[in-house]
């Protein structure tokens, strides 16, 4: 049947619509945001950028998170929605959660968390009360404030003690982790952190767990990327629940997710997660994810994940050649952990002096740290972007030597460092302005 256009009120402009509003380009409809846009663009591209929770996402991702599912409303999972006209967004969602158990070789997937925290509240929710024990990396030792921390919600959903590091090696002191677990009965050991630059032995955390009768969780934010390549090991089958964020070495939209194998656990989970600490979920960031899914799934994605951990490795390499110590020695992920003890230098000042130098990082307390944490003795670098956009390992290595410049010119007391960060910024630009980044917008953000 065919059946023409309706036109009741024959009205096109609808007076309370400002003109443009379905039409315009960004650029056009808000200047200054646009403006914003451009400037951050600008920035992205000539800037050597180290934070470790970034990275650059496909235009494919981009477009996705642009996309019409931000106007969508849904509460519930695939099948079981609140609100109906969920078709298209079951679909979605539903071959998100597919790719996300292919791309981690398990069962359960769960994709609507709106970041990694409240992908670890859930999980506290779903498997803890406030009477009972989680053990968890302190946070100085490189463990993440969610996962009891008392800056967090979750350090009042449960009692939480924390390991450490080994003064000697900076590796997870495995013996301390076995004491406490003994003492603490916790039920719930959590692995994985912001700042622990080594692969965690998931084998030795499954059996200290297994003796109190623990879950094991590991978070696995920073390096999802690198198990995904198969350059890291592989959480599972040691770990009961993996958290992960989505937006760094994965390389896709912001978010988390939450994988399982174990059916009585995902059920658990998805109440928990929503209602229990979110609401609906943002289905243009899971359109995103599902493009990210899709795209770590592809064997660039293997090349790519080895590419961040030879650039790691090469960076942290040059740094110690050059008289810059690493928590560790070395990495065995995308993170690299200056100590600036030696040097006598503090964190925050540093990581204002490569910012003003074209390098972008922050800064991070180490083992054993006695500075205050509003100045820290470290700085963590990551290579997961740089890496997206084509750096190769002599370029991670003349990244490293113009960070020593700038090290070594503050512990020397150098006068002249305000020219050399200059000097820097432009070479790095140099570097980094060739280098692929999406075709400039002008501040369309499209
Ligand atoms: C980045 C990170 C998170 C937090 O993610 P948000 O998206 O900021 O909520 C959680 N856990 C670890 C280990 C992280 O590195």
């Amino acid at each position: 049947m065919n059946v023409a256009p309706l036109i009741v009120n024959g009205a096109a402009d609808i007076s309370w619509l400002h003109t443009g509003y379905f039409e315009d380009a960004p650029v056009l409809a808000d200047p200054a945001i646009a403006r914003l846009i451009a400037l951050e663009e600008t920035r992205q591209r000539e800037s050597v950028e180290l934070v470790a929770s970034e990275n650059f996402v496909s235009r494919a991702v981009l477009a996705a998170q642009g996309s019409a599912f931000t106007n969508k409303t849904v509460v519930g999972y695939p099948g079981r929605r609140f609100h109906a006209g969920a078709e298209w967004a079951d679909e979605l969602e539903r071959l998100a959660i597919e790719r996300a158990c292919a791309a981690f070789s398990c069962r359960f997937a769960n994709v609507q968390p709106h970041s990694g925290i409240q992908a670890n509240l859930a999980v506290f929710r779903a498997l803890l009360s406030p009477g009972d024990g989680v053990l968890s990396m302190s946070g100085q030792a490189g463990g993440h404030f969610s996962h009891g921390g008392g800056s967090n919600l979750s350090g009042s959903m449960a009692q939480a003690s924390f390991y450490g590091v080994e003064r000697k090696n900076g590796l997870i002191d495995y013996e301390e982790v076995r004491s406490l677990s003994n003492a603490h009965k916790p039920k719930l050991i959590v692995a994985g952190g912001a700042a622990y630059p080594r692969a965690i032995d998931f084998a030795a955390l499954r059996t200290i767990a297994d003796e109190v009768g623990a879950k094991l969780l590991v978070d696995i934010a920073h390096f999802a990327g690198l198990v995904v390549a198969s350059a890291h090991p592989h959480p599972f089958p040691f770990a009961d629940i993996v958290t992960t964020t989505t937006y760094k070495s994965l390389r896709g939209a912001r978010g988390g997710l939450i994988l399982t194998n174990d059916e009585d656990i995902a059920v658990a989970l998805e109440k928990a997660l929503s209602p229990g600490v979110q609401g609906s979920p943002l289905l243009h960031a899971i359109a995103a994810k599902a493009v990210c899914l899709g795209e770590v799934l592809r064997p660039e994605f293997s090349a790519y994940g080895r590419a961040v951990l030879e650039n790691a490795r090469a960076f942290a390499e040059e740094l110690q050649a050059l008289g810059i110590p690493v928590s560790t020695g070395g990495t065995d992920t995308p993170l690299v952990i200056a100590d600036l003890r030696s040097l006598g230098l503090r964190g925050q000042a540093m990581v204002e002096s490569l910012d003003r130098a074209g390098i972008t990082c922050n800064r991070c307390e180490i083992p054993f740290d006695e500075t205050d944490p509003a100045q820290t003795s470290g700085l963590r670098f990551g290579l997961s972007a740089c890496t997206t956009r084509g750096l190769e390992t002599e370029g991670s290595r003349q990244v490293a030597r113009w960070i020593a410049e700038i090290l070594h010119g503050h512990a020397s007391g150098d006068k002249a460092m305000a020219t050399r960060e200059a000097e820097i910024k432009l070479r790095a630009a140099a570097l980094m302005a060739p280098l692929p980044l999406y075709p400039e917008t002008g501040g369309d953000g499209r």
